[in-house]
């Protein structure tokens, strides 16, 4: 027997919507490059995406046609997220500190037919646009008196929208249909396509807005540092209008000092991006002797977040931790560290901040399993490691047209490879252990290099740490820890920083060559480059023996 309930479609626009017939009154605050903050409420941003979406319907795009952005946060960002999908069309969000023969590949590959930009990526434009014979036309995400000059056939967005009234009511239709489009940074390889749904995307939020996993509450200001091109901004621009949120949208500044003084100015209370965002803001706000007073939860994730930074931020700011874990395969969120009540009830505060440092539990949708090599489930008991598989309904069921890459993301029973190590325990807590590219090998045992990272972190006079596995003639492969000092001048000795590791981790993980520099590469989304790092450290352990 079937349930009597009615089957109305899941649509993206109706997140939006929502927000602005109920919420309609609260702000989207932006920083624009060249246009300072600009402020819209989510009547205005649902009115001016309708004006998008009657746009894109007169230049002929419509069900399934792919339209890229090249764009940091702000509020055309976000009338672009739900415009382009409201009518079907597909929303691929690129990431522009990619190299040129990626933006390229990435556009050919996603058949984009028209491409909107920030002004300041049209120089990119003009270098890639012969390379990519399928797109169409070029929107520039400004005002007329904005528009930088360019050799381009470019039209200005505001121009674009300003043609129409917005008198319209979204469509709907199959919430399967694609709506949004974003490619794994690729830091081995071509870059991959997760192609996400109505569907995925509204449970995804629906998921990601409640307390127990983004500490959200109606009446939040939240403030997506995480880029809008980087997998839907971890779902803040869909989950913020769905809970009445102000969304405060930061532009292309993500040093400290500005995001320090977004925060102040807009009582920004929830925010959420990567690691080393979080190390400038902290090191900015200790510089002034300043405070964190309106921000009652920061969410980290996308790499791991090392125990001294939690501790900042609660200690010395009283702002609560959430330590995330998730994949643009996985629209992306898989796991969050809002504590259980039964665990904080039972729970010494140093137990907790144990807990803190793991990625958090498995959220609601997302089925978690750790395997072994031949993909039998091993017992979550919070040190068996091996492969964590997922599955769930906002995680990928293949990689777009791209069956070189599907060949090996799933199990025989269609559960999906993360690509990381980990370990999950009885509550269901996953913590991780390494990509398992990362993981380094020496002499048959694994060796974390997240667990080392986040030692090294800690070491007096360091800013920042990377651990890679690099060849040895006896170990196979043994770990090099790149550190970057505080002074350049005047780094901590080889010395301290072996005692400092020598009392923390097991001997044999103590790395065999420690390195200095100014700088660690970083990939688009704050992640450190280990790729490059292998490659310059490659013979570094050449001749070694013991
Ligand atoms: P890409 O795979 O393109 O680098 P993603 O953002 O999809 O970009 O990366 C997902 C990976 O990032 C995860 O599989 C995991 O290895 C890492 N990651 C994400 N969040 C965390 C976290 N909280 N702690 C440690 N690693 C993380």
């Amino acid at each position: 027997m079937k349930g009597l309930m009615q089957n109305a479609p899941l649509m993206i626009s109706s997140l939006l919507q929502t927000g602005a017939d109920v919420f309609g009154g609260s702000e989207v605050v932006s920083v624009v490059a060249g246009e300072g903050v600009v402020r819209h409420t989510y009547r205005d941003i649902n009115q001016r995406a309708k004006q998008l979406a009657q746009a894109l319907g007169d230049a002929g795009i419509g069900m399934t046609d792919r339209v890229a952005t090249l764009a940091w946060n702000d509020h055309r960002h976000l009338e672009i997220y739900y415009g382009v999908s409201g009518i079907g069309a597909v929303c691929h969000t690129i990431n522009p500190r990619l190299f040129p023969e990626q933006l390229i590949y990435i556009i050919n590959h996603a058949e984009d037919r028209i491409i909107m930009v920030d002004p300041m990526f049209l120089p990119l434009i003009e270098k890639i646009i012969d390379n990519c014979p399928k797109l169409e036309k070029i929107v520039v995400l400004c005002t007329a008196e904005n528009l930088p000059d360019t050799v381009l056939d470019a039209v200005v967005y505001e121009d674009f929208i300003g043609a129409f009234d917005g008198e319209m009511e979204w469509p709907e239709f199959d919430e399967n249909a694609a709506s949004s489009l974003c490619y794994t940074s690729g830091t081995t390889g071509n870059p991959k396509g997760a192609l996400y749904s109505h569907r995925s995307t509204v449970l995804h939020a629906l998921m990601a807005g409640t307390p127990a996993v983004t500490g959200t509450l109606t009446g939040e200001t939240m403030m997506p540092v995480v880029p809008m091109f980087h997998v839907n901004a971890w779902g803040q621009p869909y989950y913020a209008p769905l809970v009445g949120a102000k969304l405060v949208l930061p532009g292309p500044k993500l040093d400290g000092e500005s995001l320090y003084n977004l925060i102040q100015a807009e009582s920004v209370s929830n925010t959420a991006g990567v690691p080393t965002i979080w190390l400038n803001l902290l090191k900015h706000t200790r510089e002034v002797g300043g405070n964190l007073d309106s921000l009652r939860n920061v969410i980290i994730g996308g790499s791991a977040a090392p125990g001294a930074m939690i501790r900042e931020f609660e200690d010395d700011y009283q702002t609560n931790v959430i330590h995330a874990w998730g994949m643009t395969e996985m629209s992306p969120l898989g796991s969050a560290g809002v504590l259980a009540p039964h665990l904080m009830h039972s729970t010494s505060a140093e137990e907790q901040f144990e807990m803190k440092q793991k990625q958090g539990h498995r959220v609601f949708g997302v089925d978690m399993r750790i395997v072994n090599d031949d993909e039998e489930p091993q017992p979550h008991d919070g040190t068996t490691r091996g492969h964590l598989v997922v599955r769930g309904p906002w995680i990928i069921s293949s990689y777009y047209n791209n069956h070189d890459a599907n060949d090996k993301a799933f199990t025989k029973e269609g559960w999906f490879y993360t690509g990381d190590i980990a370990t999950l325990d009885e509550n269901n807590i996953l913590q991780l252990v390494d990509r398992s590219k990362d993981v380094i090998k020496s002499g048959g045992e694994w060796i974390s290099s997240i667990d080392l990272e986040n030692e090294a972190v800690g070491i007096p006079g360091v800013v920042e740490a990377a651990v890679i596995g690099v060849a040895h003639d006896k170990w196979g492969e043994r770990p090099v820890l790149i550190l970057v000092p505080q002074d350049s001048d005047n780094p901590p000795s080889e010395d301290s920083v072996r005692d400092f590791l020598g009392t923390r981790i097991a001997k044999w993980w103590v790395p065999d060559l420690i390195a200095f520099k100014d700088e660690i590469p970083h990939g688009a989304t704050g992640k450190i480059l280990k790729a490059e790092l292998r490659e310059e450290f490659r013979d570094a352990l050449a001749g070694a023996t013991d």
